[in-house]
């Protein structure tokens, strides 16, 4: 469902990412694990052109985002990024707005279906991340995973195909993680295909499929996740994994 070769990123004099190819199939949901600054979050926002890439290609569904380092055009991109969701660290909500408008504000711009439906959808998704009393209420009041579940059901408004994860629990203290991982959870028995930044190794080993070990610019190895947590080809990644565990 995404294809992703050769792809360089520099800021400045600094290679960010350096090689970065992969695939992800329908389904699959994939783990990115590695050091802070290796690249990660720079990976995945290259994939919704939150971030420009030097060279290489990006193909979601059979569609260029990007080829050898031309972009399609502006329309084209719209249309290929509108297929994948993200949800941030941080949430990114907007405090002005109540959790209802948070949801609805999107597709209601884009008008993705009346404001029936876009308002039924909105009831139904804050139910199945368990939030259906909190529509009314503004961000400040939630707490960090009541926020981060509204930011997921935030982006399953739009339908999307892929969602992609940038540390979704890395911001909540540790008794929230759970609530939040476990709706990601809900999506993966769903066959959502997730793309999911994270240093929880328990849920990676758990939910994931396969993990990809992102180290300096490079998936340095990528593969099942027994494989990655027993018996890691590089010394680098078993002494990543050491750390974390
Ligand atoms: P973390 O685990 O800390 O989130 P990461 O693996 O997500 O790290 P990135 O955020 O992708 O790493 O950053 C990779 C490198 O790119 C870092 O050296 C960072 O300082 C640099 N970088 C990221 N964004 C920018 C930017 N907008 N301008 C300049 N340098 C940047
Ligand atoms: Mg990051």
């Amino acid at each position: 469902i995404i294809e992703v070769s050769n792809v360089k990123k520099s800021f400045g004099n600094v290679d960010v990412l350096k090689n970065i190819t992969f695939t992800v199939d329908k389904s699959e949901v994939v783990a990115v694990i590695g050091p802070s600054g290796s690249g990660k979050s720079t990976m995945l926002r290259s994939l919704i052109h939150l971030e420009h890439v030097n060279d290489g290609s990006i193909c979601v569904q059979g569609d260029y985002l990007v080829k050898d380092g031309i972009y399609a055009n502006s329309q084209d991109i719209k249309q290929i990024t509108s297929k994948m969701g993200m949800v941030f660290q941080h949430f990114n909500l907007f405090p002005h707005l109540t959790v209802k408008e948070n949801l609805e504000l999107a597709p209601r711009y884009v008008k993705k279906g009346s404001k029936e439906e876009i308002s039924k959808k909105s009831r139904e998704l804050l139910e199945k991340v368990g939030l259906s009393t909190k529509a009314d209420v503004y961000p400040a009041r939630l707490s960090g995973g009541q926020k981060q579940r509204v930011a997921i059901a935030r982006a399953l408004m739009m339908n999307p195909d892929i969602i992609l994860f940038d540390e979704p629990t890395s911001a909540l203290d540790p008794e929230l993680t759970g609530e939040v991982l476990q709706v990601i959870k809900q999506l993966a028995e769903e066959h959502m295909t997730m793309i999911v930044v994270t240093h929880e190794m328990g849920f990676a080993k758990e939910v994931a499929n396969k993990i990809m070990f992102v180290d300096n610019g490079e998936i340095l190895e990528s593969g099942k996740p027994e494989q990655i947590f027993t018996n890691p080809q590089f010394d680098r990644t078993r002494a990543f994994i050491n750390t974390v565990l």
